[in-house]
């Protein structure tokens, strides 16, 4: 039986380019189950933005194991780790079964009557007292569609506040900017076939083989193919992404700007470029052209620190491509000059006339399951159907449909990020703050504020959760949710594929679907449309699943031609699915008409460097017309910079055992056993300078607070050290406690964000690395991936998910 935590991956099964990806199945049931006693149901993953097709086996009322859907599009039969063992959460001991409210400092047990007429009470004294600005609500990019509409119809035109936002801000905020800022509209062109049919791929900032596991099964079995794609890989650890690469640039984190407009420098001085198309459907050459001359390959590498020969070894690689595959993630995402970076990888691919066609696009990942979801319902900072905030015939539309005054909705300000509504929070103007799945207390920057604001006595905060979270733990009301499987509803992956998943085991005691809730909460509001009518007209997830399609009919994200009973027995159909297409559209702009008009387009559109919006006049004096937008920006130095007192960058980031806070993978016991504790990453240059050693207690300090974790020696590049951002102190007993020794990453990181997107800066915050102690063992990363240690000599394997089944087609 193949151990799925040693071996990540799993077996290969090689291609060639332009041939389909073999199928392999791999499924995991709890010991004991016989597989003739089962029935098994669909379903797709939620534990990262692949989205693979799964079914969920079921026997007797509990969920018993999974398997990948041969046949889904987006995964051909394979699960990573985490799908593999992740659903073993849902039957954790200590799920929340009833609501729990505050009384006098503790949360006790609560009936549902009286946890939501607190909740609805404060909401109606604050709209009387103070008015809708006084309300904010932060959600998560774990629900599903139908959660999202809900809340965003709710919150936008029942009580009219812009104070809404989802934690996709943390993940995929920067992806949804640069999509705009290019291509007029939000969704990624491509589809993950472009893996199959490309000759080159370039991953900057991307870690693919921890974030989107299943997608780098795909990448390795073409790598090992017989027509082996080149890749250039841009990042400052030696992940197993990098190990693969033709080149490998491990830039000093912050200078990704530089190193993108470098690489454009030499795309046009070496002529690498198809000019008909850049003529004909682009704007913005000259600008760029002008910005990146002033970029060569050696000023480059002295603001990298990496080889110039290098920086031209990657351009040569992408500009003799002939069909290139670009991708970015967090490294580019979270760190500062986010949107100005990510909009450079798509210039890459626009001077190269490669997208809209085969082998050919730009991936701007997503992080979290379904935080397209999030964007194209507009429970983010989006206007729900890609619609324009600043365009008034745009917001005339939504109101229609929803039946409300356009007034109604919050168009008077730019909606609201989380960053911002934390600070109206501390600043005492945001009084009710609805947290939904997910878990600032660990995610957001800075937790000695956070907590701090959470645990005001004037700040109301309602959590809605499956567990006792370390922000649940601040709520004065916690109400009990449904997790995946106990609840139906769809998602879509980051190239657009909409999954269903069904409901195949009740939820545990009184714990209820956030729809439902949401639902609930509207109605003892008595939140009305224009015409006096319930404003929320749906009652089931597939009735709203059918309110928000028509609410998209004539978008760039049209799901008009969809509902459950096409979703139902199909692995996965990508929007736009509508008349045009009914089976669903793999590539969009395959006709290069790009969302650039004026009146079409979801965004007018920042200045890249600044942040400051422009207005509609200003994206007219584009005279874009449906061409792409080249944009361009100088790099600037990050944030904050090392000193002499604080000489590292500390960069976070995830392992492929977990998933964000480990709410989930802390409790299944495969993941938690691979990787149970925090730890630092140091190269073993600084290492010896400093006199660590493998499994040595160290200490990591920043102005903002500290973090003590044992040492891995691994091959992060001088000067940056990195923490897993998963560890929490739900789990930590007396090992760890916040504002005490600690071990969350995000007591270091700091209150900033990029310009255009809002999203927080997770790569650059400066620290200070000391040793507290010798070790007394390895540190508890795993071996298996980027934390691998660069002498394994003495650190045992991770290992420990057994009992699985691999089946390759065709194979015994
Ligand atoms: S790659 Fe992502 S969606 Fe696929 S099984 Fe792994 S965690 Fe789930």
């Amino acid at each position: 039986m193949t151990d799925r935590i040693a071996d990540v991956w799993g077996a290969r099964t090689p291609y060639a380019a332009g041939a389909a990806w073999p199928t392999r199945v791999d499924q995991f049931l709890l010991p004991g189950v016989e597989e003739r006693d089962l029935e098994w149901v669909q379903s797709a993953c939620v534990l990262c933005s692949n989205g693979c097709g799964m079914d969920v086996a079921v026997h007797d009322g509990r969920i018993v194991g999974v398997r990948g859907r041969a046949g889904d599009r987006v995964n051909h039969g394979r699960l990573g780790p985490k799908g593999l063992f992740g659903w073993q959460a849902n039957a954790s001991a200590d799920r929340l079964t009833r609501p729990l409210v505050r009384r006098d400092g503790r949360l006790e047990p609560a009936s549902w009557d009286e946890a939501m007429s607190l909740v609805v009470g404060r909401t109606r004294e604050l709209l009387a007292e103070r008015g809708p600005l006084s309300l904010g609500f932060y959600g998560s990019g774990q629900l599903f569609l139908e959660d999202y509409y809900t809340l965003a119809v709710l919150v936008r035109a029942g009580l009219g506040t812009p104070h809404l936002d989802g934690n996709t801000r943390l993940c995929t905020a920067t992806s949804d900017a640069a999509l705009k800022e290019t291509f007029g509209t939000d969704g990624d062109p491509g589809s993950l076939r472009d893996f199959d049919e490309c000759d080159t791929i370039f991953a900057v900032g991307h870690n693919i083989a921890e974030t989107h596991t299943v997608l780098w099964m795909r990448i390795l079995d073409r790598l090992h193919g017989p027509d082996r794609p080149r890749l250039v890989v841009v990042d400052p650890r030696r992940t197993k992404v990098a190990r693969e690469a033709d080149v490998h640039l491990p830039i000093r984190s912050g200078t990704n700007l530089a190193l993108l407009n470098g690489i454009q420098h030499e795309l046009i001085a070496n002529g690498w470029l198809d000019r008909g198309f850049v003529q004909a459907r682009t704007v913005g050459f000259e600008k760029l052209e002008q910005v990146v001359r002033t970029y060569p390959p050696e000023k480059v590498a002295a603001i990298c620190d990496v080889p110039a020969e290098d920086i031209r070894e990657a351009a040569r690689i992408i500009g003799t491509a002939g069909r290139l595959v670009s991708t970015c993630l967090q490294g580019v995402y979270q760190s500062h000059q986010a949107t100005a970076s990510a909009c450079q990888v798509n210039n890459v691919n626009l001077l190269r006339g490669m997208i809209g066609k085969p082998g050919c696009t730009v991936f701007q990942m997503n992080g979290q399951p379904t935080a397209q979801n999030t964007r194209e319902t507009g429970a983010d900072g989006d206007l729900a159907g890609m619609r324009n905030w600043q365009n008034p015939a745009h917001v005339e539309e939504l109101a229609r449909i929803w039946n409300v005054d356009p007034l109604q909705i919050p168009t008077w300000a730019p909606p609201t990020h989380v960053m911002q509504m934390f600070r109206h929070a501390e600043e005492g103007s945001i009084r009710f703050l609805w947290i939904i799945g997910t878990n600032p207390a660990v995610s957001l920057p800075e937790l000695h504020r956070i907590r701090s604001i959470l645990r005001q006595e004037r700040l109301f905060v309602v959590v809605s959760d499956a567990f006792l979270s370390e922000t649940a733990m601040l709520a004065d009301v916690v109400l009990p949710t449904a997790l995946w499987g106990e609840k139906t509803g769809t998602y879509t992956n980051h190239d657009r594929t909409v999954h269903l998943s069904e409901q195949v085991v009740e939820p545990p005691g009184q714990a209820r679907p956030d729809m439902e809730i949401l639902l609930d909460y509207a109605e003892r509001l008595g939140l009305q449309d224009k015409d006096g009518a319930a404003l929320l007209t749906w009652r089931t997830p597939e009735e709203c699943f059918d309110a928000f399609r028509e609410m998209t009919r004539g978008r760039p994200c049209d799901y008009s031609g969809l509902s459950y009973a096409k979703l139902r027995g199909s692995s996965g159909i990508q929007w736009p699915c509508n008349d045009e297409h009914p089976e669903g559209a793999e590539r969009l702009y395959t006709d290069h008409r790009f969302n650039t008009a004026t009146d079409v387009c979801e965004d007018y559109g920042h200045d890249l460097l600044t942040g400051a919006a422009f207005e509609r006049r200003d994206h007219a004096a584009l005279q874009a017309g449906g061409r792409a937008i080249l944009k361009a920006a100088h790099y600037v130095l990050p944030t904050e910079l090392p000193s002499p007192e604080y000489p590292f960058q500390l960069t976070t980031g995830r392992t492929v055992y977990h998933w964000h806070t480990r709410t989930k993978t802390g409790r299944a016991p495969q993941l938690q056993r691979a990787a149970p504790d925090a730890w630092v990453e140091i190269s073993p240059a600084d290492a010896e300078r400093l006199g660590i050693e493998e499994g040595d207690l160290v200490r990591v300090e920043s102005p903002r607070g500290r973090v003590e974790a044992r040492a891995r020696l691994s091959g992060v590049r001088e000067g940056i050290v990195f923490v897993p951002f998963h560890f929490g102190y739900w789990d930590a007993g007396e090992a760890a406690e916040p504002d005490g020794t600690s071990r969350a990453a995000n007591e270091l990181t700091i209150s900033a964000w990029d310009p255009v997107s809002k999203q927080p800066l997770f790569k650059t915050a400066a620290v200070s690395v000391s040793k507290v102690a010798d070790g007394t063992g390895v540190a508890p990363a795993p071996t298996t991936a980027a934390a691998e240690p660069v002498d394994g000599g003495d650190v045992p394997r991770t290992a420990g998910g057994g009992g699985l089944r691999e089946t390759v087609e065709g194979r015994p």
